[in-house]
């Protein structure tokens, strides 16, 4: 099952880099110390993190929570641990969205 993902997206006329890292790797570049950290956002470096080697459904999934955290970011909304839960909802409502669209208007 091949991940849908992208390398690099365009938010606001910037361009966004996705990386699949090691666990050591997501808690040295993001200062991620938490076990159950899958992913992380970037908006200094304009990066989303993904923990590599998860199934490809959560590895889709981390990466929508983090596309939000970076669309909150470029809008200039302040994150939260609030933010956080609301984006657990989010990342499930545009991967159900993604993976039941059908048909062309
Ligand atoms: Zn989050």
């Amino acid at each position: 099952m091949s991940v849908a993902i992208p390398e690099t997206f365009q938010l606001a006329g910037g361009t966004w880099k996705v990386r699949i890292v090691s666990k050591a790797k997501m808690q040295r570049v993001v200062e991620c110390f938490k076990d159950e950290c899958q992913g992380a956002c970037s908006v200094h470096k304009r990066t989303i993190y993904i923990l590599d080697g998860m199934d490809a459904h959560t590895t889709e999934w981390t990466f929508y929570h983090e596309l939000g955290h970076a669309i909150r970011a470029v809008l200039g909304y302040e994150d939260s641990e609030e933010n956080h839960a609301e984006l657990d909802g989010w990342a499930s409502m545009v991967q159900q969205f993604l993976a039941s669209k059908k048909g062309k208007l």
